[in-house]
Formats: structure tokens, C-alpha cells, sequence
């Protein structure tokens, strides 16, 4: 059977990866990964399951009879009973205690006003818990630090990493900063994703997926990685759009960056960075010193991870 008739059966979208000569079936959140050449699919990222041979490249794809029944009935099984799920959520307000993270000092009258990027974040982020407890009292909604506390990059990773979920869930890592320019003009929001190529050979555990042959699960690690980049652009897009609608046009939409950062690249799952605003520019720095302004972009980023979490679970 072609892949065409898989689609037309059962609504899902393709996705091929010439370079890797790799296809995605997406339906919904939900993708079953194949490749020309071997007998499995994977569910999800993470669950193999032998489809039999499949034949071709991009324009003619065909899978045996049986492969294609099961391909047709994985993805009416993940669409239905076996719903995604956000289990959790993790806020990680930057810097904190000894590293205040970029200082913004600027002359108003005849008084000095300082602005401090970790108590921006904290700030920031605390109105986010609220709205986001108050929304789901079902899911976790954690914290990397809740007060005026040092910590560093890898023990927010590793406190991400080590919530608990199950089969079908994700956790989102929501990382909020503020950001600085030696251009004092410099304003607007940006949000940050890990940069789609970086490849991280460690997203799976072999124990947990229950695959020892290096080579398939340097596949499923591809695959995984490619659905995270996927979540975390959507999720950034969400976000950005989330605090545009709500501060309009006092802060300028930088769009979304890629980039390796530490704490997206550790964070095994849908991660994005979020740089509130610039600390350096005068009129913005005076701005996040209004805590009116400061729930604005809460509310903001509260709307985009309410928007990722409405499309995740479809
Ligand atoms: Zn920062």
C-alpha cells in the first residue's frame, strides 16, 4: 500500500526528511516515524513497532499490507484513547541570590533607577505560577526557584528532567530572562528554542525505551529530537504571540531565535527561553519596573502555554 492511501485513510500529514531519507506521519501531536529500508515504525518518539518492509524514497513510498494496517491503526489508537497530556510545567526564572543577571541603571529626574533582571523574572514568573495553578489545579506546576535563591544551569535542568510522568505525558520548561544590548536603543520581546540541527545523542534512555542496538536508537533519537523541535517552536510561537496580543505594540516583537542555550539544550522536552524585555533601553527598563506591565507579559505567556497545551492534547 502507498503511502498516499495511508494518508487518505487516515488523515494524517507527511513530513519527509530528504537528508536523512526519514518520514514523519503526523496526526495531530501524534507521529509514527519510518525509513525506506527498515521494518518498524516509531510511535511517539519512543515506542517501536514492527511494520515489515518498506520500499521507496519520497515519491513513491509503499508499505506492506500488514505494515499499513498497523500504521492506519496506530494512528486512529494515539488519536484516541491514548490522549497526550501536559503533566507539568516548569518555570525557571533565571540568575538569583549572588548573579542579579543584566543591571539596568538610568537617570529619571534626578534620582538613579536601577532595575535588576533575577527580581524582573522572579517577579514574572510567580504571576505566571499563579495563573497557571489557578487554570490547571491538576497538573504540577514547579519552580526552579521561588524566591531570591542562586542556582545553577544544571540543577534546573536536572529538576525538569527528574519530574515524574507518565507514558503519554510531556513537561513543558518555560525559562523567563531579560535581556541586555551595548545598543541602549535596543527593545522588544524575543523567544528562544534550541537550534533544530543541534543533535543531542543522549534525549533517550536506552533502559526505558528498551533498545541496546546502538543504531536504532540513534534513530529514535533522532526522531524524538525532531518532535521536541517541533513542540518547542510551536510552544515559543504560542508564547510570542501570547504577550504581543497583550502589550501590542509598547514592546516590539523581536520574533522567535535559535539558539543552544544551556538550560534549552539540557531540558529533555518542549523548552523555550523567553527575554522579557531589554533592561538597557530606558523607556523598557522603566516599563518592567511597573508590576502592571509585569502581569501584562505573565498573562502573556500564560495565554501561549494555554494555547500549546489546548493543540498538544487535541
Ligand atoms: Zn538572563
Amino acid at each position: 500500500m502507498s503511502v498516499e492511501e495511508i494518508i487518505s485513510t487516515s488523515g494524517a500529514r507527511l513530513q519527509w526528511d530528504a537528508s536523512r531519507q526519514m518520514g514523519t506521519l503526523w496526526k495531530g501531536y501524534t507521529s509514527i516515524g519510518f525509513r525506506p529500508g527498515r521494518d518498524y515504525a516509531v510511535v511517539n518518539g519512543h515506542e517501536i513497532v514492527d511494520i515489515g518492509p518498506v520500499v521507496g524514497n519520497s515519491g513513491s513510498i509503499r508499505f506492506s499490507e500488514h505494515g499499513a494496517q498497523e500504521v492506519v491503526r496506530l494512528l486512529a489508537r494515539v488519536a484516541g484513547e491514548e490522549q497526550r497530556r501536559i503533566a507539568a510545567i516548569l518555570i525557571d526564572p533565571g540568575h538569583g541570590g549572588r548573579d542579579p543577571g543584566t543591571i539596568g541603571r538610568h537617570r529619571v529626574g534626578d534620582e538613579l533607577f536601577e532595575i535588576q533582571e533575577k527580581d524582573i523574572v522572579l517577579d514574572v514568573s510567580l504571576r505566571l505560577r499563579r495563573l497557571l495553578e489557578a487554570t490547571y489545579p491538576d497538573r504540577q506546576i514547579v519552580m526552579s526557584r521561588e524566591d531570591d535563591t542562586y542556582l545553577t544551569l544544571e540543577q534546573r535542568t536536572d529538576l525538569a528532567n527528574a519530574i515524574e510522568i507518565g507514558k503519554h505525558e510531556a513537561v513543558l520548561f518555560v525559562s523567563v530572562h531579560a535581556n541586555a544590548s551595548l545598543n541602549s536603543r535596543a527593545r522588544g520581546v524575543e523567544v528562544w528554542y534550541l537550534t533544530p540541527e543541534f543533535r543531542r545523542p543522549d534525549l533517550l534512555d536506552p533502559e526505558q525505551v528498551g533498545v541496546s542496538d546502538p543504531d536504532v536508537l540513534s534513530i529514535l533519537n533522532t526522531m524524538r529530537e525532531e518532535e521536541l523541535t517541533i513542540e518547542s517552536v510551536l510552544l515559543a510561537r504560542n508564547i510570542l504571540s501570547g504577550i504581543h496580543s497583550e502589550v501590542g505594540d509598547v514592546s516590539p516583537n523581536r520574533g522567535l531565535k535559535k539558539e543552544a542555550w544551556y538550560v534549552v539544550r539540557e531540558a529533555k522536552m518542549p523548552s523555550v527561553l523567553v527575554e522579557l524585555g531589554f533592561v538597557t533601553n530606558r523607556d523598557e527598563a522603566l516599563l518592567l519596573g511597573d508590576p502592571r506591565y509585569l502581569q501584562s507579559l505573565a498573562e502573556g505567556i500564560y495565554n501561549g502555554i494555554v494555547t500549546f497545551v489546548a493543540g498538544f492534547e487535541q
